[in-house]
């Protein structure tokens, strides 16, 4: 089941979206301020955050900066007031996947967090990594290609990727590749 938190200081608002959620069978985390938000990001790891951008604690812009400037790729829809700058939020710099503006139509907004879902699912089936003439196979653990380094000697290689919170370095597996001449 698809698990999405909900940061929002307006408790009528997190009621009203969780309840359709759940109708839509979703798992629902609710968070009430930006810090609590933040920090149920890193332990929760869910599969899509709603955020507004008005909060106590820390603001929702704030966390969607940080959040991708470690690296996460968490899809991220926006709940904004009318009035705020969407074009500042939906910019590059803060890298929200899409927003709605309040008041909204939680039909509506269930079909974008679907929308959003989809893209961010066909992003993660890309399981390869190219580098250069290698080719890292992320779930086998596998590389592959063509070395000019000394073909006697095995290469150990060891496969980091980044977290859901995009803290880099965690290991996810190693192997050994061949290098070979062309
Ligand atoms: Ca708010």
């Amino acid at each position: 089941m698809r698990r999405i938190l909900i940061i929002e200081d307006e408790s009528n608002i997190r009621e009203l979206i969780s309840y359709n959620l759940k109708n839509n069978n979703y798992e629902v985390l609710q968070a009430e301020d930006g810090l609590q938000g933040l920090e149920m990001i890193v332990t929760e790891n869910p599969d899509l955050i709603l955020l507004d951008l008005m909060l106590p604690g820390m603001n929702g812009l704030d966390i969607c900066k940080d959040l991708r400037e470690r690296g996460s790729k968490i899809p991220i829809i926006i709940l904004t007031a009318k009035n705020e700058d969407i074009d500042k939020v939906m910019g590059l710099e803060f890298g929200a996947d899409d927003y709605m503006t309040k008041p909204f139509n939680v039909h509506e907004l269930i079909a974008r967090i679907k929308a959003v879902m989809r893209r961010a699912e066909q992003r993660t089936e890309e399981k390869y990594i190219c580098i250069g003439a290698l080719t890292i196979d992320i779930e086998r653990h596998e590389v592959g290609g063509h070395f000019s380094s000394d073909p006697e000697q095995p290469h150990p290689y060891h496969d980091y990727r980044t977290d859901p919170t995009g803290n880099s370095g965690q290991h996810i597996g190693c192997g050994v590749f061949y290098p070979c001449c062309d």
